[in-house]
């Protein structure tokens, strides 16, 4: 059975247009990305939705044809069963850390540490950080503009005790 468009799609869309290994997407890399066998063809592996992985050039590249041939090879971290943070730790400088053997393995394998990678996990951070700020500071703006408001009634108030004061004040001089 070979893949089909829709099939292909179907794995697109279901990765959101990005490599479901390191993460960069079509809009990073200014194209569509591959198709990868996660047990590969040559290997036993099917062309069922569940082996399939959107992958992208650089990853599909250094990942080739592995898959252990004995259990006591080590095995690749499968995006499509377990999520990245169960294997690996993001840490400031955007580079990843491996938490499992697993993670290690296939942190070296498919070179996930590759320079452009960690610039672009940098690069990530910062705008996700930048936008976080920029939502807080929209936050304050709306904030102060309830206080001014609520500080206007309340200056509003003392004024016109300030007059009934006064006019007090005055009947009971007259007397
Ligand atoms: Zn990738």
């Amino acid at each position: 059975m070979s893949i089909t468009k829709e099939i292909r799609e179907s794995v697109r869309q279901r990765a959101a247009c990005a490599c479901e290994f390191c993460g960069v997407s079509e809009t990073d890399t200014g194209g569509e990305l591959t198709l990868d066998h996660y047990q590969p063809q040559t290997k036993g592996g099917t062309d069922d939705l569940e082996n399939l992985l959107y992958c992208c050039n650089r990853c599909n590249l250094y990942k080739h044809d592995y898959f252990p041939a004995s259990p006591t090879e080590p095995m690749l971290w499968n995006p499509r069963t377990e999520p990245a943070s169960a294997h690996f730790l993001e840490l400031e400088d955007g580079s990843l850390s491996p938490l499992t053997h697993m993670g290690a393995f296939t942190l070296q394998r498919l070179r996930l540490n590759r320079p452009p990678l960690v610039a672009h996990r940098l690069f990530k951070r910062k705008n996700k950080e930048e936008a976080h700020l920029l939502n807080r500071y929209r936050e304050l703006l709306v904030l102060l503009e309830q206080v001014n408001s609520q500080l206007g009634a309340v200056t509003e108030e003392q004024h016109s005790l300030l007059e009934e004061q006064q006019r007090l004040l005055r009947l009971l001089l007259r007397r």
